[in-house]
Parts: structure tokens; sequence; C-alpha cells
């Protein structure tokens, strides 16, 4: 049995594995480039930035019906629970869907279909995180907030995702603020790509509670200490920088200098389908290239329940308690 873990930095159009793609395609007569499932799996293994998103944005075209999303969101529950997920915080972009001219209720409803059936189904608690693209201009996120209002009852917070550089946090002020309003919870995606700057202006500018990656502020120690002290969450992805080179090999990656430090870490799989591996796996290989022992495999899956937003009253609190125990009473073999 794996370890106890929540998963809190996942980007459901990234676990669209090859197999549902091409099922998808199929129901819905969406024409691939690629032969088969073989031929597809082959461009999983992208090099660059430039080609994952390629690769990433063109398969989002089989996804069109409630019904995919709910089969894509149900899938990646399915694998989550087996590699020992009791708690997911899922994120999507709503963006890359209505671009293409579906609505941001099918999008929605789909995922809450599936959502709404996981604990039973697969033990695994949600929530949902709509996530705006950074590289779309300010007012488009504005748009999509007003789109999701009917719909707040399933969305629990607000991301920032997509290409980092260039597109500072500040740029999305007005529409945190707005999102702060409407009682929504914020994260967002800084210092992955983009400088330890962006981390503090995440904090700062859009009041951000937990930072996606944040990778780049150990460049900063002033920063690293605030982080420490006020107990900021990261959620880092491992197995993601070494493809998308925010790291060169996963030897190198900063999360056991992370820890030491005091940084509240947390390990997650971003785009799991895409990246090599989904969280269990993340946490076997920082086990293997890191050398992050039995202890420290628990301390991140204790802060993996730490960070979760399960602090909506007492029947919340008294789940995480319920996480927490499990991680504390789990058995390395
Ligand atoms: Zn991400």
């Amino acid at each position: 049995m794996p370890l106890p873990k929540a998963e809190l930095h996942l980007h459901i159009e990234g676990t669209l594995e090859p197999e549902l793609a091409f099922a998808l395609a199929e129901r819905n007569g969406v024409p691939l480039p690629y032969a088969d499932t073989e031929e597809l799996r082959k461009a999983y293994l992208f090099d660059d930035l430039q080609s994952f998103l390629d690769l990433y944005y063109g398969l989002m075209a089989v996804l069109r019906t409630e019904a995919d999303f709910e089969d894509l969101a149900d899938a990646y529950l399915a694998r989550a629970a087996a590699q020992g997920v009791r708690h997911a915080e899922i994120f999507f972009d709503p963006q890359a869907h209505t671009a293409r001219g579906i609505p941001f209720a099918t999008v929605v409803e789909g995922l809450g279909r599936a959502l709404d059936r996981s604990e039973e189904r697969h033990g695994v608690s949600t929530r949902l995180i709509m996530c705006f693209l950074r590289d779309q201009s300010a007012e488009s996120a504005m748009a999509t907030l007003e789109a999701a209002k009917p719909h707040l009852d399933r969305i629990i917070g607000v991301g920032l995702d997509s290409a980092e550089v260039g597109h500072p946090p500040s740029k999305f002020a007005a529409v945190y603020e707005a999102a702060g309003v409407l009682g929504l919870r914020k994260v967002a995606h800084a210092g992955e790509e983009g400088p330890a700057a962006y981390v503090r202006e995440a904090l700062d500018v859009l009041g951000v509670e937990r930072i996606d990656h944040g990778l780049r502020c150990v460049e900063d120690p002033e920063l690293v200490e605030r982080l420490v002290r006020d107990r900021v969450p990261l959620t880092l992805c491992p197995l993601s920088n070494v493809r998308l080179r925010a790291v060169d090999i996963l030897e190198q990656h900063p999360l056991p200098r992370m820890m030491a430090a005091g940084l509240l870490c947390t390990i997650n799989s971003d785009d799991p389908a895409y990246f090599g591996g989904y969280v269990d796996d993340t946490f076997h290989a920082v086990h293997e290239a890191l050398g992050i022992g039995p202890e420290g495999l628990r301390e991140l899956a204790r802060n993996s329940f730490e960070a979760a937003f399960l602090d909506g009253g007492p029947e919340e609190e008294a789940l995480r308690a319920r996480y927490l125990a499990e991680v504390a009473a789990y058995e390395f073999d």
C-alpha cells in the first residue's frame, strides 16, 4: 500500500493518457495526427517546452462534452487512488476550453460529476481550483471569473498557470482581488521558470496562500526566511522540473536543501501523463535520486495534508486529522 498523501498541484488536462485521447477522439469524430496510441506515446517524449505545449493544447481538441470531462477526471482519480492519494485539489484551465467554443458549464459540470462520486468510488476527497492562463490578458481572466459565478458551489479557488516569464503576478491583481471578494482561495504558479521576485509578488500583490512550484525562491535567502516563518506551502513538481528543464537532472533538484531549510514542501505530479509519472512515482523518484528516506517522505506526505484547503469547519478539520493519523501510522516496508 502506498503512503497516504494529498495531491495539490495537478492539472486535469495534463492527465490525458494516449489511450483515453484516442477513445475520446473516436467518440467525438475528432481526427488526431497520430496513427495509433504507440505513435502518440512517442510524441509524449517531447524535449522542450514548446513541443510540450503544442501537444498539450493540440490534444485538448478531443475534450468536447460533459461526459469527456467526467471520464478524464474519473480516470485520474482511479490512478490517484492507486498511488495513495486520499485528497486531491485539482486544477483546470477554463480558457483552454472556452477558447475552443466549449462552454464553461460543460467543463465544470463534467468534472464535477466525477468529483461528486470520488469519495464513494475511489476514496479520494476532492476540491476544484480554476486557473487563469497567464499568457492571456487580464481582461480574459476577469471574463473567466465572471463565467464561473454560477458554478462557485463547485470551485474553491483560483490559480495562475501556463508560460510564466513576462507575465508577472501583478498583471492579475484586479482579478485576484475580485476572486477574494467572492470568497475564493488563492494560489499561483510562481518561481518555476520566472524569478524569485514573482514569488514575492504572488504573496504581496495577489495574496496567495500557497505557491505552486516556487523552486526559485532558493535564490533569495530573505524570501526563504519569510516562507519558512509564515509556513507558506510550496507545491513542488520534481519530475515536471526535469522534463521542462527547470533542473537538468533529478539528482540536482533542490528539494533536500529546501526541506532542510524548513520550507513547507509538498511534491506533486503537475501533468503526469506528460511528465513521466503520477504522484507516488514522484515519491519513489525523489527517494531514489535524492536519497530522501522514509521520514523525509513521511514529512512530505504530512505537509501535503497540512497545506490542503481542509480548514472549512470542524468536519474538514476532522478529515484532515484522520488523514494525518494515517500518515503517522504508515509503515514503510
Ligand atoms: Zn503546474
